[in-house]
């Protein structure tokens, strides 16, 4: 499950699954607002990870700023990966797929993201929304050829980012929730390799049949191709569809889709809406 879309869209399923059937209590004081952040932010980690490959989707979200920045990534994670290599480990680069692609890097990314929104007045977050905004909107239109379009992806990115600011309310300061989002996004990225071929090392550095950067992956019969058939007339789509009715629930929940009332669903639906 490698292309940008099915990757993006993963990440706002889990958000909007979790914020669902947890409860909207449950990361702390939830706004609309603070959940729109947070599922932007889950969607965009989601692509997060490929950020090893200078050529993945998200390195050429912003040009060549990213794309530098991708560098730097595939450097870090090949050193780390010849320097916790076993024997029974392939003799690759490790430039990819590697380090990025663990839960650790996802836990780190997602404590940084806490920190980085706890220690700043709004501003970072900002950002951090601008950011990741991209990186979704990169992930989601990836026809867009990355030459031409690195200003559009800029300038929408923006525009999303002033968007939601601009909105009433306070602006949000859940700094663990936006962890979480992060955290949660890149996980599913993982995920998503982990049932493509190549499998994924999502458990270093814990030494599974020898191996510190062993391949997590489900057996043959449940992994795809991919951009294949299956990822892109079957989990593509129904991805899709639950993260547009599991964000109407959650939106619901918190006041911001109020026109859900007048569909005439069946009241043990609309039980389940409303909880009590
Ligand atoms: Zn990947």
């Amino acid at each position: 499950m490698s292309t940008g879309p099915t990757h993006a869209m993963s990440g706002l399923v889990a958000w909007a699954g979790l914020t669902t059937f947890a409860g909207t209590e449950a990361l702390g004081e939830l706004s609309i607002k603070t959940w729109l952040v947070g599922a932007t932010l889950c969607s965009g980690a989601a692509l997060l990870p490929d950020i090893d490959h200078p050529k993945s989707t998200v390195a050429s979200t912003f040009g060549g700023v990213s794309r530098g920045t991708s560098q730097a990534f595939a450097g870090v994670s090949g050193f780390v990966y010849r320097l916790t290599l076993t024997r029974n480990d392939s003799d690759r680069s490790g430039t990819h797929r590697s380090f990025t692609h663990t839960v650790v890097f996802a836990v780190l990314a997602g404590l940084i993201t806490t920190a980085i929104v706890q220690s700043s007045q709004g501003t970072a977050l900002g950002v951090l929304m601008f950011l990741f905004a991209g990186i979704a909107v990169r992930g989601i239109m990836h026809t867009w050829t990355p030459e031409k379009d690195a200003l559009l992806i800029a300038a929408t990115s923006l525009l999303l980012t002033a968007a939601c600011w601009g909105w009433a309310g306070d602006q949000p300061s859940n700094a663990a929730a936006f962890g979480v989002a992060v955290m949660l996004g890149c996980v599913m990225h993982q995920v998503g390799d982990a049932i493509t071929e190549l499998g994924c090392p999502m458990l270093w550095p814990v030494p599974l049949k020898g191996q510190t950067w062993y391949p997590v992956a489900p057996p043959k019969v449940l992994r795809m191709r991919t951009g294949g058939r299956v990822e892109m007339v079957l989990v593509g789509p129904v991805l899709t569809g639950l993260a547009v009715v599991l964000s109407i629930v959650v939106l619901f929940r918190l006041g911001g889709a109020p026109w859900v009332s007048d569909l005439g669903l069946p009241p043990e639906v609309m039980a389940w809406m409303v909880p009590s």
